[in-house]
């Protein structure tokens, strides 16, 4: 790790702490030739799956579409954005957890109303009934007794 003043490459670290939930290691670093302190952040490289749609097509993952779809889910409901933060790093946990490569957009969209269920029925139900498009009242019954059973 290069001393960002000097460019020295001999730094020692000073302090070493958890922070984001023990996904990241913050370090205090002190350069030994300038005595310069610096901070650095480290997080374990997991790469998010590709999303393999139902047509077939790849796409990378895209957080904001993931975002943005839980919002309007979600809107005027009694539900923070801490809340909505949590459940995106819960699903992008779980994304990364699988260890694939690859994923189909399916997995994405049960994994979000598993977390929408959590969250608000009214929001899963708004998602739940634009995602599956069902054709009839009893067929989005039994989607949701087979939700409520998963777990
Ligand atoms: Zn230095």
């Amino acid at each position: 790790m290069h001393c960002p003043f000097c460019n020295a490459l001999d730094t020692k670290v000073i302090d070493s702490r958890l922070v984001s939930e023990g996904n990241q290691v913050r370090r205090r670093r002190e350069c030994i030739t300038c005595a310069e302190r610096f901070t650095t952040f480290e997080s374990a490289e997991l790469v998010m799956p590709r999303i393999v749609k139902s047509n077939g097509n790849r796409e990378p993952f895209d957080e904001s579409k993931l975002h943005s779809g839980l919002l309007k889910a979600l809107e005027k409901r009694p539900v923070s954005i801490e809340k909505v933060d949590e459940a995106i790093n819960r699903i992008k946990n779980y994304l990364r957890a699988t260890g694939e490569r690859e994923v189909p957009s399916r997995m994405v969209g049960e994994r979000v109303m598993q977390e929408l269920r959590q969250l608000d029925e009214v929001a899963f139900v708004r998602f739940a009934s634009v995602y599956r498009s069902f054709k009839d009242l009893n067929e989005f019954r039994a989607e949701i007794d087979r939700l409520a059973n998963d777990n």
